[in-house]
């Protein structure tokens, strides 16, 4: 009998995506952006004080096409808006978002015509942090529970798609 046979049925993928969700989780590259005062906290996780090289993260991209993680750091002028997309449509698959403040999140005190009252009119997101400024300790923080994500993200899981097809449905709902 070959070890194959032995094992428990699907031990192998799970296995093979653990493993998966272990490497991207700890080689995740940040693409080099930000918008406002939320970007000066971001920065702040880079210095020795707050050390997010301690999760191979430490290489900010400055190309998108080699960046994993965009961390949407201030609020998003409708100018930038097509940009923002832009950026993350040149990521490469999987690819995740941190939407960092409550101008990223929901426009914040910025309600007005010239701001986008929430970064996920645009673009998908999956860790939204509150504040106004988040001190780095709580971006740190966030990458943690996305790093959650990551690691139980599925291989072959086109996650894009997913969040397009629930925004469609949450239009027609
Ligand atoms: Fe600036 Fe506060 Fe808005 Fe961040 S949440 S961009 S610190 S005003």
């Amino acid at each position: 009998m070959g070890i194959e046979e032995k094992l428990p049925a699907g031990f192998l993928l799970s296995t093979v995506e653990g493993l998966a969700g272990y490497m991207r989780k700890a080689s995740m590259w940040p693409v080099t952006f930000g918008l406002a005062c939320c970007a000066i906290e971001m920065m702040a996780v880079g210095t020795p004080d707050y050390d997010i090289a301690r999760f191979g993260m430490e290489r900010f991209s400055a190309t998108p096409r080699q960046a994993d993680l965009m961390i949407v750091a201030g609020r998003v002028s409708q100018k930038m808006a097509p940009v923002v997309r832009q950026v993350y449509d040149q990521m490469p698959n999987p690819k995740w978002v941190i939407s960092m403040g409550v101008c990223a999140s929901s426009g914040g005190m910025f309600n007005n015509y010239a701001i986008v009252q929430g970064v996920d009119h645009i673009i998908p997101v999956d860790i939204y942090l509150p504040g106004c400024p988040p001190r780095p300790q709580m971006l740190l923080n966030a990458i943690i529970e996305l790093h959650k994500q990551v690691q139980s993200t599925p291989l072959g899981v086109n996650r894009v798609a997913a969040a397009r097809a629930a925004e469609e449905a949450a239009l027609q709902a």
